[in-house]
């Protein structure tokens, strides 16, 4: 298959909420153990240490229609949570045999529990990540989080994951991580060459396969993107941020580079370039996590950063991108990321960066008062800065 047809096919599986991926995943592992993790990043080695399979549970981007989740979650929250229980509610994720929220907002701690109540079947961990990353017990309080975890899935598989097998998992998405974040270097350093859309849908459907399956992928496609000609364009360089949970529609993705944008670096599918240096595997592989989700991790506005500000991370991102702006695209409702625009928007008019702000759901299928919102600024970008 050429480049594009792969990226066709992916999308194809993405966009099928029966989770095709699980139901052919567990055909063929008698037993095995399917783990649903909702964003923005939760621990995958964790379950591939068992030989489980983390699943993704990243909402239904639309395609169904919310008839029974309204009754057990407010109308009024994010898309996200409403179609992920609705997923629920109709049976789609009847083959996973847990799921992990973790604790980024209010709305992902109610739907944990809400979760429990419907389907009690399934074991339903809700991680607390610690806040205080200035505290010495930060580690050790996650390292024992870690630990619960595991001792939960072991319950669930019946049977223990030796220090080595964990090791071995941290391996496994170290090496995935790294292709990841080459498929970030390129679109950064040559967005001519890969879309963020068809980076998004190459990061998507590693959410759905298992990590070495999704590696194979990605080592065999990254040399075609890097040997690719297509032709540079008169583009502006933006840095898209807000994304980092509910999924936006893909055609959103698609108008913003269409309108005449490069989006050279974004917060979407965060938790496959999670870890800014590959987490050590030797020693104790739990401390290992811990220290590195506390010490080497990406800014994102769901967790704390103690005295690292994400504004300054915020500025990072555009001196390191050379972005000429920042397009600030949230979710409907989604208190984490509206309470940082306001920050950041005082930011970049302290630092004269343009920037543009809309909010999007998931069901949205017009885009055209968007796509002329994001010309107007691509014209005022290119002609006033
Ligand atoms: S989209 Fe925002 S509000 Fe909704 S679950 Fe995610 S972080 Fe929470």
């Amino acid at each position: 298959m050429t480049f594009e047809e792969q990226i066709q096919h992916f999308r194809g599986i993405v966009d099928d909420v029966s989770f095709p991926t699980v139901k052919e995943w567990k055909s063929k592992h008698t037993g095995g153990k399917v783990v649903g993790m909702f964003p923005v990043y939760t621990p995958y080695e964790l379950p591939h240490a068992l030989g489980m399979l983390p699943v993704g549970l990243l909402g239904a981007g639309g395609i169904i229609e919310i008839d029974h989740a309204d009754s057990r979650i407010q109308s009024f929250v994010c898309s996200i949570a409403r179609s992920t229980l609705e997923l629920g509610l109709t049976d789609r994720v009847k083959d996973f045999d847990a799921v992990y929220f973790t604790s980024i907002c209010d709305v992902a701690r109610n739907l944990s529990g809400i979760w429990k109540a419907n389907f009690p079947h399934q074991l339903v961990e809700y991680i607390h990540f610690p806040q205080n990353m200035e505290s010495p017990s930060a580690v050790h309080h996650y390292r024992g989080e870690l630990q619960r975890l595991l001792g939960n899935l072991e319950q669930l598989g019946g049977k223990k994951a030796s220090a080595d097998e964990v090791v071995r998992s941290i391996e496994a998405f170290n090496h995935n991580r790294s292709l990841c974040w080459r498929l970030h270097e390129i679109r950064q350093l040559t967005p001519w060459k890969l879309s963020t859309y068809e980076a998004y849908i190459l990061l998507r459907i590693g959410t759905l396969l298992p990590v070495e399956e999704h590696t194979h992928i990605l080592e065999g496609i990254i040399p075609l993107v890097e040997s690719r000609e297509t032709k540079q364009r008169d583009h502006v360089r933006v840095i898209l941020e807000g994304s980092f949970c509910e999924q936006p529609p893909m055609e959103l993705l698609q108008v913003i580079e269409e309108a005449g944008c490069y989006i050279v670096n974004d917060d979407l599918l965060l938790h496959s370039r999670w870890f800014t240096d590959p987490v050590p595997a030797n020693g104790d592989p739990l401390l290992a996590l811990a220290e590195s989700y506390i010490q080497r991790s990406v800014s994102s506005s769901v967790r704390h950063y103690g005295l690292r500000s994400r504004k300054q991370a915020l500025m990072n991102k555009v001196r390191s991108g050379q972005a000429d702006g920042v397009i600030f695209s949230a979710p409907k409702f989604c208190e984490p990321a509206l309470l940082d625009y306001v920050l950041f928007k005082d930011e970049l008019e302290k630092n004269g960066i343009p920037y543009l702000a809309f909010e999007y759901e998931e069901k949205m299928s017009v885009f055209e008062s968007i796509r002329m919102q994001i010309e107007a600024f691509v014209e005022s970008v290119m002609f006033f800065t």
